[in-house]
């Protein structure tokens, strides 16, 4: 068993102090099997429960199923799964769309897409002025507050900005590459330069994102004959089509999926740093962590690639949601009932002590985390508009409308706007959503009307999605998305 010895880290913040602190934070993030260092206590109801500081931390488009700690063959996640041993792991999470900037908007406010507006894929789209942003509710209890964070849809340009007094993003601090390293590295300096302050830290990544390019040896990690293209020499758009004519192939499609695994295990071997680091300057003692993402990844299960078509599947509505806090939680506890990525930022607000408000769409999973069991019943929306599916420079105006999916119980329900159509489909006992079960279980679909008909409702009240194109002015946001797959 590997103990990480307890550094004074706050020493080592020099340039010269890296490489002893990297030293030991390699040591620290082989993470072994066997339980904490400490003894886990239950998390304590009550005012005299130190608050703990809060890093939430977002996988941009990691699925849940391809994490091994998820039940994944691939040991893809030896430190994410480390998490799930010394923490509470939700087993069935549901994201709130199908892609990044409702995904992160719902994350960061509490709030459906239908409540926060943000819904539209078009360059202008921001957070309304009177939406309060998670960090805005951090810092006005006093918290420090900073965001390191990977640009395009999760910018200042839509308001992720709000309530940070620091936030970077990749357009202005890093490239593409190596931008997971860097951004790891710079939030750990921020969280042990205010270790002794509360802190709210949030960490996006967009790294197991297209193009799946994880560095060496993770590149070949799990697809040790790499058969298909040399990636390293094609442009993106060459890899996209290739990525996209897998979905046709099933043994390029494979090969794809090994490829976004070799991603994760680049990400997880940051997240044990990352943890490591915590852990050995006693921080970990103060602070929870919470691992989630806006929205899986499509690898032609129904037909489609990537996450840009108006579909609400599992492959891109399932996400993972683990909760770390040493010596507050009991560890190894599988919450198996469904929440959502809504949840969130109430999560959050009641771990680090501060009220959360009765007004948000999302719940605090606190009580959940304790081991309480919550009564079935609860309805957990996603929604993708069908601007999505417009390519963003494009003349085609999308036929306005939008997809909804309802989540109660094993039972899912996914509605259609253009043409009324549903689906319905009992995840448990057909996880891949093959068989509609709309005309065989009438019984079901007649409990989703009145939810469904309120959040129809709900989501007409939206404007129209504008066919305005102000991106097309800004070329920079255009080149990160570029640099995304949002645009050939
Ligand atoms: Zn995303």
């Amino acid at each position: 068993m590997i103990r990480c010895k307890r550094l004074r880290v706050s020493r080592l913040l020099s340039r010269a102090g890296w490489a002893v602190l990297a030293v030991n934070a390699v040591a620290c993030s082989e993470w072994s099997a066997e339980p904490a260092v400490t003894e886990p206590a239950a998390l304590r109801e009550g005012a005299a429960e130190p608050a703990a500081n809060i890093l939430l931390i977002s996988i941009d488009t990691l699925r849940a199923d391809h994490l091994h700690a998820y039940g994944y063959d691939r040991r893809t996640s030896p430190a994410i799964d480390r998490m799930a041993q010394e923490g509470v792991r939700f087993a069935d999470v549901v994201a709130a769309s199908s892609w990044t900037l409702p995904g992160h908007a719902t994350m960061l406010t509490g709030l459906d897409p239908a409540s926060h507006g943000v819904v539209a894929f078009r360059g202008d789209s921001s957070l309304p002025g009177e939406v309060e942003m998670l960090a805005e509710r951090f810092a006005a209890a006093g918290f420090r507050t900073a965001a390191f964070a990977g640009g395009g849809w999760v910018s200042s340009r839509q308001g992720f900005d709000r309530g940070f007094e620091r936030f970077r993003s990749a357009e202005q601090t890093f490239r593409f590459s190596g931008r997971l390293k860097r951004a790891v590295r710079n939030a750990w300096n921020w969280i042990s330069r205010h270790r002794n302050e509360r802190f709210f830290f949030f960490l996006h990544t967009y790294q197991v994102h297209m193009p799946y390019k994880p560095p060496r040896p993770y590149d070949r990690m799990f697809d040790r004959g790499l058969t298909g293209p040399k990636r390293r020499s094609l442009p993106f758009g060459a890899l996209s089509t290739w990525a996209r004519d897998g979905v046709k192939n099933r043994a390029v499609a494979a090969q794809i999926r090994k490829l976004y695994d070799g991603e994760i295990r680049f990400v997880d071997l940051w997240i044990g740093k990352l943890l490591g680091w915590l852990r050995s300057s006693g921080l970990d003692r103060r602070t929870c962590v919470l691992l989630t993402s806006d929205h899986g990844e499509a690898f032609g299960e129904h037909g489609d690639f990537f996450h840009d078509r108006a579909k609400l599947f599992q492959e891109v509505t399932s996400v993972p949601l683990l909760v770390w806090c040493p010596g507050r939680l009991e560890g190894g506890r599988v919450v198996e009932s469904p929440v959502g990525v809504v949840d969130v930022a109430p999560t959050a607000l009641e771990l680090a002590g501060l009220p959360v408000p009765d007004d948000l769409d999302g719940v605090s999973l606190v009580s959940q985390l304790r081991g309480d069991v919550v009564p079935p019943g609860r309805v957990l929306l996603s929604d993708v508009d069908l601007s999505v599916e417009r390519p963003l420079l494009s003349n085609h105006d999308p036929e306005p409308g939008f997809v909804l999916g309802l989540r109660r119980g094993s039972y899912k329900l996914i509605y259609r706007s253009t043409d009324g159509s549903r689906q319905l489909y009992d995840l448990a006992s057909d996880p891949s959503e093959s068989e509609n079960l709309v005309l065989l279980r009438p019984d079901v679909l007649a409990d989703f009307e009145a939810p469904l008909a309120a959040a129809i409702e709900r989501r007409r009240s939206l404007p129209e999605a504008s066919v305005a194109r102000p991106e097309a002015a800004n070329p920079g946001f255009i080149e990160e998305l570029r640099a995304l797959g949002y645009v050939e």
